[in-house]
C-alpha cells in the first residue's frame, strides 16, 4: 500500500514539531512600517528587509497607482510572447544606468533570478565555486546546472585560490558570492575575491540582495562600493524585494548578458511578466533613492547608533558592518525565548537557530531601517537590556 497523503502530512509535521523546527509565521495586521501591528500587538519592527521604508513610501505608491491605471493589473503573457510592456524595458534601462552596467534584465524575484541566471549561463564542463554561506536560492540555482560545483570557505580568498588551483577547467569559471551575507551582516571581501578570480580568468557573480539600496553611493550596491561596477567580468544579481520595496529580481553586467538570459533563463521564458503596479513602484524607488539623500543617511545613522548601543550594553553583534545586526544568544532555545520576551515588550525581532545558522551561534537578527526614529531604537534597546539581563546574556 502506498503512503496516504494524510499519513505523509501528519508524519512530517509531527517530526518538525518534535524537533522544534515547525514554522508558523506571525501576521501583520497593519502595513509594513518601522512601527506596525503584529498579531494584534503594536510593535517596533526590527524584522523586515524594508531598509529604506519603500514598502509604503508615498512616491512609490503614487507611481504604482499611475501604472496600474494606465497599464492594468497584469502583463497578460510571459515576456517572450506578448508580456513585455514598454515599462519593463524602461525599468531595465534604468537599472543598467543605475548599476553602471552594459545591460540589465528584470525577473520575478531574487530567488528566480538565481535559478534563471545560474541555470541559464552555466554548462557542462564549466566550474562554479561558491561561498559556503551563500543564500539558499544560489544553492538551488546551482543544482540546476551540469557545471562542476565546488565550495570555498566563507569570505576566504586564499581558500578560493586553492579551489581554483586544484580544479583547472577549459569551460567558463565562475566565483559566486553574496555581496552582504544575510545572517551575519558581513561583506564579501570583493576586492580580494575578484583579484583571485581574475588570476584564473574567472567571472565573479555577486548576489547583492541585502547590499543593493544599502551599500555604495546612493545605494548602488556592494559591487559599486568596491569599484567594480563597469567590469565586464562581474555579474550583479539581486532582489527588488528588499530595499527597493516591491518584488522582483535583476541581473546586470556585460552588454551581452541580457540577450542571452532572454533566451536561456527559464523563469523569464516560462513565467508571466511582472505586474505594472510593481514595475511602477520599482521605477519610482530608483528615482527616489537618487533624489532624497536623507534615506541612506538615516539608514546608516540608525545602523551605527543601534550597533554602538547594543555593544555598550554588552551584546555580541558578531562584527556586523551593515544594517543587519545579529545579537548572539548561544543555542536556539535561548534565541527563541529572547524573541518571545522582546515581543512581550513590544519589539518584533525574529530568532534564528540551527540549521539556518551554526548550532552555538543562534541569534536574533535585527534589521534597522531608514524609517526607525531614535525613540523606536531606544525602546528596542531598553527591551534588549531588560531581556538580556533576565536571561543572563549580559551582566548586571
Ligand atoms: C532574499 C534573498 C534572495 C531572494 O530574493 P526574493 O526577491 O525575496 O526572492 C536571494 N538572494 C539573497 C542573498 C537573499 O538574501
Amino acid at each position: 500500500m502506498p503512503v496516504t497523503l494524510s499519513d505523509r502530512l501528519s508524519a512530517e509535521l509531527s517530526g518538525l514539531r518534535e524537533s522544534g523546527l515547525l514554522i508558523s509565521p506571525r501576521v501583520l495586521d497593519a502595513p509594513q512600517h518601522a512601527r506596525t501591528t503584529v498579531d494584534g500587538r503594536e510593535v517596533v519592527n526590527l524584522a523586515s528587509n524594508n531598509y529604506l521604508g519603500f514598502a509604503n513610501h508615498p512616491a512609490l505608491k503614487a507611481r504604482a497607482a499611475e501604472y496600474l491605471q494606465k497599464w492594468g493589473v497584469g502583463a497578460g503573457a510571459v515576456r517572450t510572447i506578448a508580456g513585455t510592456l514598454r515599462i519593463h524595458e524602461e525599468l531595465e534601462e534604468q537599472i543598467a544606468g543605475f548599476k553602471h552596467t552594459g545591460s540589465a534584465l528584470v525577473l520575478h524575484s531574487g530567488f528566480s533570478t538565481n535559478q534563471g541566471v545560474l541555470g541559464g549561463l552555466l554548462k557542462e564542463g564549466d566550474l562554479v565555486v561558491s561561498d559556503e554561506l551563500n543564500h539558499a536560492s544560489i544553492i538551488d540555482g546551482l543544482r540546476l546546472t551540469k557545471a562542476t560545483r565546488k565550495v570555498f570557505k566563507h569570505a576566504d580568498p586564499e581558500d578560493l585560490d586553492r579551489v581554483l588551483r586544484e580544479n583547472p577547467t577549459e569551460g567558463l569559471i565562475m566565483v559566486v558570492t553574496d555581496g552582504v551575507f544575510s545572517m551575519d551582516g558581513d561583506l564579501a571581501p570583493l576586492d580580494r575575491l575578484v583579484e583571485v578570480a581574475r588570476r584564473y580568468g574567472a567571472v565573479t557573480y555577486v548576489d547583492d540582495a541585502h547590499g543593493s539600496g544599502v551599500m555604495g553611493a546612493q545605494g548602488r550596491g556592494t559591487v559599486h562600493h568596491f569599484g567594480f561596477e563597469y567590469a565586464d567580468d562581474v555579474i550583479q544579481v539581486g532582489t527588488l524585494s528588499k530595499a527597493w520595496g516591491g518584488v522582483g529580481g535583476y541581473a546586470a553586467g556585460h552588454a551581452g548578458l541580457r540577450q542571452l538570459l532572454i533566451n536561456r533563463a527559464r523563469p523569464y521564458l516560462f513565467s508571466t511578466a511582472q505586474a505594472p503596479a510593481t514595475v511602477g513602484a520599482l521605477a519610482a524607488a530608483l528615482d527616489e533613492v537618487q533624489r532624497d539623500p536623507t534615506l541612506m543617511e538615516r539608514l546608516w545613522a540608525n545602523t551605527r547608533y543601534f550597533k554602538a548601543e547594543l555593544g555598550r550594553l554588552g551584546f555580541d553583534t558578531f562584527g556586523s558592518v551593515t544594517p543587519i545586526t545579529p545579537v548572539i544568544f548561544g543555542e536556539a532555545p535561548a534565541a527563541f525565548e529572547a524573541s518571545r520576551r522582546l515581543f512581550d515588550e513590544g519589539i518584533f525581532a525574529v530568532g534564528l537557530g540551527f540549521p539556518t545558522v551554526p548550532r552555538t551561534l543562534a541569534r536574533i537578527r535585527n534589521i534597522v531601517t531608514a524609517e526607525h526614529t531614535r525613540d523606536d531604537l531606544d525602546r528596542a534597546l531598553a527591551a534588549y537590556e531588560k531581556v538580556g539581563r533576565a536571561l543572563g546574556t549580559i551582566g548586571g
